[in-house]
């Protein structure tokens, strides 16, 4: 059986572009996983400025995308956290920088909470850089435990986002 899922993308070191441009693309090589829908490209600044040395920390670049998939949502993280690896994700601190980090928003109408897995994401309804990337694809959305991403959208500022690209496939990914 597959169900839609959203994962959401970022990056901010090491080229963040390309290393989100190319997570999109390798998902899509899993012969369990097809990308239907991207968002636009942002870019966004770092979370939680705490000490002087995170204030260092460089922009994000962010993005969304749609799957559908026949993998069990801890099959799914397995891959995204293989992925991940693949890029050299060094996590110095927690909201650290990181060459790219990716979550599972939403996987089907699913509410789960478990040691590894917490879905709706956690922070999904509250980070400028997931919603408004997900209306590109979903103005539809409604989330579970959270109801119309419409209206999430009205208290959340899109000023601290700034818009980069429209995804463009270069490499047969199907958009
Ligand atoms: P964040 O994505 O909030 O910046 P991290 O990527 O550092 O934080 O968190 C990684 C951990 O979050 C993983 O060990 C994973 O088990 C856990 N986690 C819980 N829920 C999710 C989810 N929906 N998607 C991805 N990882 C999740
Ligand atoms: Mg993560």
């Amino acid at each position: 059986m597959q169900v839609s899922a959203y994962i959401g993308l970022g990056s901010n070191i090491d080229n963040p572009l390309s290393q989100v441009k190319s997570a999109i693309k390798e998902l899509n090589a899993y012969k369990d996983i097809g990308v239907d829908a991207a968002s636009n490209i942002y870019r966004s600044k770092p979370l939680k400025i705490i000490t002087a040395e995170e204030t260092q920390q460089p922009d994000y670049i962010n993005a969304v995308v749609r799957i559908h998939t026949s993998l069990p949502p801890i099959e799914l993280l397995d891959i995204l956290q293989a992925i991940e690896k693949k890029h050299k994700r060094v996590k110095e601190y927690h909201w650290g920088p990181r060459s790219l980090d990716l979550d599972i928003l939403l996987y089907s109408d699913l509410i789960l909470t478990s040691e590894r897995l917490t879905i709706p994401h956690k922070e999904l309804t509250q980070r400028d850089f997931v919603v408004y990337p997900l209306n590109d694809i979903a103005p539809e959305l409604d989330i579970p435990m959270h109801g119309k991403l419409e209206n999430i959208l009205l208290s959340i500022s899109k000023d601290n986002l700034v818009f980069i690209e429209r995804y463009v496939d270069v490499g047969g990914v199907i958009l």
